[in-house]
Parts: structure tokens; sequence; C-alpha cells
């Protein structure tokens, strides 16, 4: 579809942005003896956290931060977990505390969750900080969410008063992206929708959409006939597609970025979109865990 000229979102500006800005805070606090540091726990040998344990330790490493992963057998019970997140979180050394998700089965991430320190909580998906947020007054904001808003602020997309609607409810992405853009927040104050796998015709509402979120994990799902003109799309969605290429696979989004081109007024790429913020943000956090600990 030629249309209108759909403008490109891409995260990586914008991650350099703000880690520009998070050097000058680290030198600060290396002033004062302090290297934010994360532990990050790792339970068993999943391919594709390993590769997110290892891509979060050289962003670490590159800003000169700290980050030590604790790597536990696949078979390791939640009891011994518990044990050491009960030693993290009164270890001094650590800023921020990140278990790797998902855990093995056997494992009940609910538990492992509430048991990290609020004020270790990196991550931000610890019931205390994601009430905090609800309620309007952020403490450590989840990344992923964090991470779209930093991008809607760096390309200025206006948000305020216009329709959101966001595909997905997880507690991860959906909705703690529904709790930042509803607040009178400077990227938020916009009327939005929450769609997932029991709303019965999402295209009712990405067609009414000024802002389309799209967070399902499902390779493709929103395509051009579901848009209108001049829509803006955040797609959160990386999904491997299996190809004959030497890897087996290809990363697609949860949008079918060419049919949407020329109709949206802008679109983040998969991969080179909302990725690079991911981690950004989680250097966010752990700087601000940092700074915490000085009070
Ligand atoms: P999830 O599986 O926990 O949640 C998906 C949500 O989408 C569910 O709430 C479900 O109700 C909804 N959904 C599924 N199919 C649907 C459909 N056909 N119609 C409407 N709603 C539907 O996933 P998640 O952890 O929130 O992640 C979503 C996607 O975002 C995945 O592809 C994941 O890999 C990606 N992700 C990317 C980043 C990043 O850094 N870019 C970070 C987190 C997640």
């Amino acid at each position: 579809m030629i249309g209108i000229k759909t403008q490109l979102l891409k995260g990586k500006p914008v991650a350099n942005a703000i880690k520009s800005k998070l050097s000058t805070e680290i030198k600060r606090l290396a002033a004062q003896d302090i290297i934010p540091s994360l532990a990050v726990v790792l339970v068993g040998d999943d391919p594709a956290s390993t590769v997110y344990v290892r891509s979060k330790q050289k962003a670490f490493e590159n800003l000169d931060c700290y980050s030590e992963t604790f790597r536990l057998p696949a078979e390791t019970s939640e009891s011994e977990l518990l044990e050491l997140l009960l030693l993290l979180n009164v270890d001094p050394k650590f800023h921020g505390i990140l278990v790797q998700l998902p855990l093995p089965k056997h494992i009940d991430s609910k538990k492992i969750l509430l048991t990290i320190s609020p004020d270790k909580d990196v991550d931000g998906f610890h019931p205390i900080n994601l009430g905090n947020l609800l309620e309007g007054s952020p403490t450590f904001v989840p990344c992923t969410p964090n991470g779209i808003i930093q991008i809607l602020k760096y390309y200025n997309v206006p948000v305020s008063g216009r329709h959101a609607v966001i595909v997905g409810r997880s507690n991860i992405v959906g909705k703690p992206m529904f709790a930042l853009l509803c607040q009178k927040f400077e990227k938020g104050n916009a009327s939005v929708t929450i769609c997932h796998t029991g709303t019965p015709d999402i295209t009712n509402f990405t067609k009414q959409a000024d802002i389309i979120i799209a967070a399902a994990g499902i390779p493709h799902l929103i395509t051009g006939d579901m848009i209108s003109e001049g829509v803006d799309i955040i797609d959160v969605g990386i999904n491997r597609v299996d190809d004959d290429s030497i890897k087996g696979y290809h990363l697609v989004g949860d949008v079918q970025f060419d049919s949407v081109t020329g109709i949206a007024n802008s679109v983040t790429p998969v991969p080179g979109g909302v990725g690079p913020m991911t981690i950004t943000m989680l250097l966010v956090n752990t700087i601000q865990s940092a700074k915490n600990s000085l009070t």
C-alpha cells in the first residue's frame, strides 16, 4: 500500500541517548565508590534465556556497571532458589536482583517474584512496585513498557487525549503498559483499551486506535486491513519463525510490517525497535536503586 510515508521508530537512537545520560550518573556514583550492580539468577539452560542473560551482562559491562549471573541447574528446588534470593536481598553488593523467566515448571514464579525485595526489584514485577505504578507513584517500572514510553517521548508521538489499544494483557507488558498510558503523565493521559484472547473481534478496536501496542506474541497478528490511516504502532512481539537459513529461524513481530507501511503514521521495526529499550531500562532501574542506596 502506498499512501502516507510511515516513519520508522528505531530503538537504538533512543537507547543511546538514555545511555549517554546514564554515563554521567554512573561516574557520579563511582566518585562515591558505588558501582551499580545487578544479580541475575538463571535456572536451567533455556537457549533464549541464556542469550538474554548474556546481553544483559554485556550491556552492564559496557557502561562500567557490574552484573553477576548465578547459574543454577534446572533441577534446583524452589526452596534452594528462595534461599539464594533471601541472601541476595541482604547482600549490599547488589542493588538489583533479576530472576530470568520462564522458570522450570516445578518452581512457582509468583512465590519467587514475591520473595525479591521490592527495593531491589529492578524488573518492577513485585506486586508492591506494580501497585505503586497503578496508583500513579511509580517506583521501579517494568522495563519493556517503560522503554516504549521512552520511544514515544523521543519521537514526539502524541499520547494525551488519544485512543491507545493494547493487544495483550501480560503482567510484564500489557497490564503495566495500561497503567502507564492511562496516568496523567507526560506521555500518558490516553483513553486505553486492552484486547486479549477473550476479545472476540480485535479489529473492531484496532480500527479505532490512534496508537496500537502489539504485545500478543503472535507473528503478524496485526495486518494493514485492521488499522486506520495515521495510527502509531509499537510492535513489542519477538517471534521466532523457522526458515532454511543457517540459524534455522528469523525474528518477526506481532505486526505484518509490509502491510501497515503506507497506512500507519509510524511503526517500530522488529528487530531494532522495542528490543534495544528493554535492557536500557534495566540499567536505568539498577542505577536508580544504586542512588536510592545512598539515602
Ligand atoms: P504473554 O504470552 O505472557 O502474553 C501475551 C498476551 O497476548 C496474553 O495476555 C494473551 O491474552 C494475548 N493474546 C494472545 N493471543 C492473542 C490474540 N490472538 N488476540 C488477542 N490477544 C492475544 O507474552 P508477553 O510476555 O507479554 O510477550 C508478548 C510478546 O512480546 C512476545 O512476542 C514476547 O517475545 C515479546 N516481548 C518482547 C520484549 C522486548 O524486549 N521487545 C519484552 C517482553 C516481551
